[in-house]
């Protein structure tokens, strides 16, 4: 196990033995009757934390994410975002099939979209077409490589959803990274969005859970969808100590895990095959090019896996990296030397 280095995503991580402890040690009960005092208490907190008048815990980012669109959007609505966005790429058609939701998706730059882009998208009212209901921006964006949305493009994307009567949800299921790379409050992105989603089980190295944060109403409807989803739990305090902790312990070290990606991405800039530019990594996703020479990324991604160190190709010349918790400087030294001989042994 221990020779592997694991970079397929940060949501690989295990719960530490700290984490094992606070969830053995966490007062549970029927969440369904609202009696989990540790679900409340996580609740609470995120609420504070993402300065939202309410906040609801649920099983995975995608159901957060889910249970906003349905909570906000009626069949025939039209949600816009960027082309590299979770809830348009990665959430199995869940807007369509939940919530009768069509998708505009947006040519943006590594997952961020201007105001300009997003004005030229927005519907007049006619009775031909569907309905501008909800903006998502996602911070950072994954399939952007991990970029973090610049706080004025996110508050003139807000002021924009303002004046024309657009729900803004943030996927803030890496927000946490967004906030240690930019120095910032969770509260200075949050600010200029209706709603909020966080995950638990990315970097923040918890087994299960994300949070929809927003004003009650919203919350109060988000509640519904997700017993109707199916994601309502019962005694889920064993997985809201979890998160808890990953809160009081794992957010400010996200900053090693970007240290960590920064040096990865800058030794592989310097390999023959690959293409990259270290600048374009801000937090803890490498994403890179591999050349013809090299092989498809997927071949690339075969013969790092045979040497132990386990990437995912994300397209047919891209290769996705994700440093987190459970990968150390010493294995980032370790994937590095693998890089090295897998471009050589071409
Ligand atoms: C991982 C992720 C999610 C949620 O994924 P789940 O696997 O459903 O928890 C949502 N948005 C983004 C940007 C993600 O990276």
């Amino acid at each position: 196990m221990s020779d592997i280095v694991d970079l397929r995503s940060d949501t690989v991580t295990r719960p530490t033995a700290g984490m094992r402890a606070a969830i053995a040690a966490a007062e549970v009960g029927d969440d369904v009757f609202g009696d989990d005092p540790t679900v409340n208490r996580l609740q609470e907190r995120c609420a504070a934390l993402l300065g939202k008048e309410a906040a609801l815990f649920v099983p995975s980012g995608s159901m957060a994410n889910q249970v906003a669109i349905r909570a906000v959007c009626e069949p025939g609505d039209e949600l816009i975002c960027d082309e590299a966005t979770h809830s348009y790429n990665y959430e199995a058609g869940g807007p369509s099939a939940l919530s009768g939701v069509s998708i505009r998706p947006l040519p943006g730059q590594r997952g961020v979209f201007t105001v300009e882009q997003l004005e030229a998208a927005i519907r007049p009212r006619n009775v031909h077409f569907p309905v501008s209901r909800m903006v998502i921006v996602e911070n950072t964006n994954n399939r952007g490589g991990g970029t973090v949305w610049p706080l004025d493009a996110v508050a003139a994307v807000s002021a924009a959803c303002r004046t024309h009567g657009l729900h803004l949800h943030m996927d803030g299921a890496r927000l946490m990274n967004a906030c240690v790379a930019s120095g910032r409050r969770p509260t200075e992105y949050t600010q200029h969005v209706d709603s909020v989603s966080m995950c638990f089980s990315k970097g923040l190295g918890a087994p299960i859970g994300s949070i929809v944060a927003g004003p009650r109403g919203f919350i109060t409807r988000c509640h519904r969808f997700r017993k109707m989803f199916g994601g309502a739990m019962r005694q889920v305090g064993i997985l809201a100590a979890a998160a808890l902790y990953a809160l009081d312990h794992h957010a400010e070290r996200l900053a090693e895990d970007h240290a960590n990606a920064r040096r990865l991405a800058e030794a592989l800039a310097t390999l023959p095959g690959i293409r990259l530019d270290p600048a374009t990594v801000e937090t803890n996703i490498v994403i890179f090019e591999v050349e013809p020479t090299l092989g498809t990324a997927a071949d690339v991604a075969e013969r790092l896996r045979a040497r132990g160190v386990w990437v995912i190709a994300t397209g047919a010349t891209k290769i996705r990296a994700v440093t987190h918790l459970d990968v150390s400087p010493t294995q980032i030294d370790r994937a590095i030397a693998v890089f090295r001989e897998v471009v050589k042994s071409r």
